[in-house]
């Protein structure tokens, strides 16, 4: 039995750090940028995994980890 990681419910707005990003499509795992001011693709297979909200992406897929910026 593969140990599931804890999903991260609905949307979460951010900003200022990196995530790293696990799309629900294909489990790439991609950093993405919390300030984000394009729309953020998975470079597997093309989902979008963040988009811009007015100075903050919106990051709507898993979030595996948080890497701050410094
Ligand atoms: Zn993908």
């Amino acid at each position: 039995m593969a140990r599931r990681p804890t999903r991260v419910p609905g949307v979460i707005t951010m900003a200022g750090n990196f995530y790293s990003v696990r799309c629900g499509d294909c489990e790439n795992e991609q950093i993405v940028f919390g300030k984000a001011s394009t729309e953020v693709a998975c470079a597997v297979c093309g989902t979008t995994l963040a988009r811009p909200t007015g100075g903050k992406a919106e990051i709507e897929h898993e979030i595996v980890e948080t890497v701050e910026s410094r």
